[in-house]
C-alpha cells in the first residue's frame, strides 16, 4: 500500500552564510514512526531539524506537513500545525519552576484548553516532575531537565515530537530511561523524529533511519537492517 509521508524533506539545500552544510537531503516520516537521524559531530543533523522548525530557511528544496508547505510558514505556526521541536541542550527556562516551565509549553492558544489534561499526561510520563514542581528548572539535575524539556514540548500537542540529542549528557542508566520514555510516547500516538550521536539505542528504537555524514544522507533504512550494517557497525558501533 501507499503511504503517503506525513513530513516530507525534498532535495534540502542550506549554507550558513558561504558554509553549505545540507546537501540535497532527503528524508520523509510517516504517520506513528519512530525516525532516526544519525551521525558524526557536524554531520547537518540539527541543522536538518532548524530547517523543519523553520528556525533557518533553506537555500532551495522543499519541506511539507501534512500537505502543507512549511517554507510558507512562520516558526509559531509551525508548532501550531503540530510539529514541535525539543531543542538540543534542554533549554528550559533555568528561573522558572517546573510548573512554569510546563504552562509556558502551552503558549499556543489553541492549545491551553488542554493544558490540565496535558499536566496530568506529561507528569505521568515523568513522576519526577510532580514532584519537583515548584522546583527552579535550572536547580534540576541534567536527566531531569531534559525530562522538563520533553514534558514542555509534549504540552504544545505535538503530532510529531522533533528531538534534537535528548540522550546528550546523560548518565548510561538514564540513556536507556530516556529511550524508553520515547517509545512510550511514540505508542501513545505521537510521531517522532530523533536526531542521536547515540547510534545503538536510537537504531533500536527506530522504525526507519538516515545516516547523515558531511551534510549529505548517505544510507538508509530500518532501525534493525542498520544496526546490522557493516558501514554502521565499523563507523560507529565500534565492531
Ligand atoms: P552536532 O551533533 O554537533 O550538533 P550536527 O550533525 O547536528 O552535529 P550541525 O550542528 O547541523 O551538525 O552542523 C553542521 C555544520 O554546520 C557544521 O559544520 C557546523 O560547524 C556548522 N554550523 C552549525 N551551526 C552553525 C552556525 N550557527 N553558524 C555557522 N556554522 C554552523
Amino acid at each position: 500500500t501507499w503511504v503517503r509521508a506525513m513530513l516530507k524533506i525534498e532535495k534540502l539545500n542550506f549554507a550558513y552564510g558561504d558554509l553549505k552544510v545540507l546537501w540535497d537531503v532527503d528524508l520523509e516520516v510517516h504517520e506513528g514512526e519512530i525516525v532516526t537521524v544519525v551521525g558524526a559531530n557536524g554531520a547537518g543533523k540539527s541543522t536538518t531539524l532548524k530547517n523543519i522548525s523553520r528556525l533557518v530557511t533553506p537555500t532551495s528544496g522543499s519541506i511539507t506537513f501534512q500537505g502543507r508547505d512549511l517554507g510558507k510558514m512562520q516558526p509559531h505556526h509551525v508548532v501550531e500545525a503540530g510539529l514541535v521541536q525539543v531543542p538540543e541542550g534542554r533549554r528550559i527556562f533555568p528561573e522558572m519552576t517546573v510548573m512554569e516551565n510546563l504552562r509556558m509549553g502551552s503558549y499556543v492558544k489553541a492549545t491551553r484548553p488542554d493544558r490540565q489534561k496535558n499536566i496530568d499526561w506529561v507528569f505521568e510520563l515523568f513522576p519526577r516532575l510532580r514532584e519537583r514542581e515548584k522546583q527552579l528548572g535550572g536547580t534540576m539535575s541534567g536527566g531531569e531537565q531534559q525530562m522538563l524539556a520533553i514534558a514542555r514540548g509534549l504540552m504544545a500537542n505535538p503530532k510529531v515530537l522533533l528531538l534534537d540529542e535528548p540522550s546528550l549528557g546523560l548518565s548510561p542508566l538514564l540513556v536507556k530511561n530516556i529511550f524508553d520514555i520515547i517509545t512510550g510516547i511514540n505508542k501513545q500516538g505521537v510521531t517522532i523524529l530523533l536526531v542521536e550521536q547515540n547510534v545503538y539505542q536510537s537504531l533500536r528504537i527506530a522504525h526507519r533511519a538516515y545516516v547523515m555524514e558531511t551534510g549529505r544522507v548517505v544510507l538508509t533504512g530500518t532501525g534493525e537492517e542498520l544496526l546490522n550494517n557493516d558501514h554502521i557497525k565499523k563507523a560507529f558501533l565500534g565492531m
